[in-house]
């Protein structure tokens, strides 16, 4: 891919990106109440008096929430604060009954950190972290073009999220792509959020700005909502550089503004400009206390923390002598590791990766299912690669193997005794079985003692043929070259 057609057309300029993103936590429970945070088709189903913002309530922090939001902050080398507090934030639309909603900006519980991430060209880059903090989200407006007619549906009220904001460090359209991967497979390892873009459980914002490569300080920027593929952020980013640069070229002002990204006439449009800070009246809401991370709670957590991907990807390549490709694609996906690692706590040998990539991802990419529906379990992938490594089977066989245990989900060892795969192997059985040929094929031997090669080769498909394709092909050539 290439890391900006715009900039290259001009390259005076470069672009300066900050992403915002909010990644819906999965708790059990929403974060100020104990309602349901699963979601549900039945509108206003996981509602009560405190979500519904019922004057008079009082929230009741989750502490599930503080202990993804350390996660979230170790797993991202953040600073966790000792101390962090709620702040509200004032604004009115219908999807918000408390015409506030209760977050954290003076004083959020993470800061100052960052992710690492890896470009196409297998260079890697620091983008550092300005801040998590925690906040509610707020409910769904729903329009009828049938009725004229306008919803409220509340039950996405108090689900918890954590905003993750970067600085500006991201610089073009595939960077902006691959801080987004990180930061996605650092919250799933973590399992913190499932971090679905479609049904907006990792939801990002891309601030941009453009400014002359000689300019010390940052341009006007304007702020992307919401896109939901990686494909459209990278189109909405390459659109507004060239917008940008056009206005800047022609002497106009770029004003501050929020955008949208309308992805079927790949073009941006503007959707308000952006309030300043003081319109939103922060206060600390006096409702909740002071959240207190002890040391003893951020070592505890800190144990807790699961090997994540950034960390497994040098390790296999390290320990296990995986390629960067290899790498990159096993830690690419959570469900392709824990299958990749289980299958090599069984049989721990490199062809088990081969086969994983070959043929388990192959198949779960032919058939469309997910990975976790496939029959050939990480077990059943040890077993069949263990008998082919010691010969048991052939390649052709554990090929066999492979595709009926997809299917039916059997045993492998099972399988080849079913279906008579087992390899001959032993010496002796091949012996009496390449004579055979031999005294069978008496002037094809003459023939490739008289130097013609690919006499060979037939010996060698004629003993396979007569041991029913179960023979082992290395040990025949091997017993051929001592007989002829
Ligand atoms: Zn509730
Ligand atoms: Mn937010």
């Amino acid at each position: 891919m290439e890391k900006s057609l715009v900039l290259e057309r001009y390259p005076k300029y470069r672009m300066d990106i900050g992403i915002e993103v909010h990644v819906q936590l999965n708790t059990k429970s929403k974060i100020f109440c104990s309602c349901s945070n699963a979601l549900t088709d039945q509108q206003n189903q996981h509602i009560c008096q405190i979500c519904a913002g019922y004057p008079g309530v009082l929230p009741v922090l989750n502490q599930q929430v503080v202990e993804f939001a350390i996660m979230a902050g170790l797993g991202t080398n953040c600073t966790v604060s000792e101390i962090s507090e709620f702040d509200r934030k004032h604004y009115f639309y219908p999807d918000l009954p408390k015409n506030y909603q209760i977050t954290q900006n003076y004083f959020p519980i993470c800061k100052n950190g960052y992710v690492m991430i890896r470009l196409e060209d297998g260079t890697e880059k620091k983008i550092r972290i300005n801040r998590i903090h925690i906040e509610e989200d707020a409910g769904k407006n729903m329009h009828s073009d049938l009725t004229g007619e306008s919803y409220v549906d509340l039950n996405r009220t108090g689900t918890p999220l954590l905003e993750i904001v970067s600085e500006p460090d991201i610089e073009n359209a595939e960077e902006a792509k691959a801080y987004l991967k990180a930061l996605r497979l650092i919250m799933q390892y973590l399992g913190v959020s499932d971090c679905n873009m479609e049904e907006g459980s990792f939801r990002a914002d891309t601030n941009l700005s453009v400014r002359l490569r000689t300019n010390q300080t940052l341009g006007t920027r304007c702020e992307l909502k919401n896109i939901n593929s990686f494909k459209f952020i990278s189109d909405a980013i390459e659109y507004e550089a060239e917008r940008h640069i056009q206005a800047i070229e022609s002497g106009e002002r770029i004003r501050q503004e929020t955008r949208l990204w309308d992805s079927k006439n790949r073009k941006s449009i503007s959707m308000r400009s952006k309030e300043d800070l003081a319109d939103y009246r922060y206060c600390t809401d006096p409702d909740l206390a002071l959240i207190r991370v002890t040391s003893e709670k951020l070592q505890q957590v800190k144990h807790g923390m699961p090997e994540l991907a950034y960390d497994k990807y040098h390790r296999y390549i390290r320990v296990w002598g995986l390629s960067a490709y290899e790498a990159d694609v096993v830690t690419s996906d959570i469900a392709f590791t824990k299958y990749f690692e289980s299958a090599m706590a069984i049989y721990p040998k490199k062809s088990v990766l081969n086969w994983f990539l070959r043929d388990v991802l192959g198949y779960v990419n032919d058939t469309k299912i997910e990975l976790a529906a496939c029959l050939v379990t990480p077990e059943k992938l040890a077993q069949i690669v263990k008998m082919l490594d010691e010969n048991l089977i052939n390649n052709t066989a554990a090929k066999e193997v492979f595709e009926i245990v997809a299917k039916t989900g059997q045993n492998p060892e099972h399988v080849v005794q079913d279906k008579g795969l087992k390899q001959i192997g032993s010496v002796e059985e091949l012996e009496k079985i390449v004579k055979n040929v031999l005294s069978e094929h008496a002037s094809v031997v003459a023939e490739y003692k008289s130097g013609k090669q690919n006499a060979f080769g037939f010996l060698v498909g004629t003993c396979m043929k007569a041991t029913g394709g179960k023979g082992n092909p290395k040990i025949i050539q091997e017993i051929l070259k001592k007989h002829l």
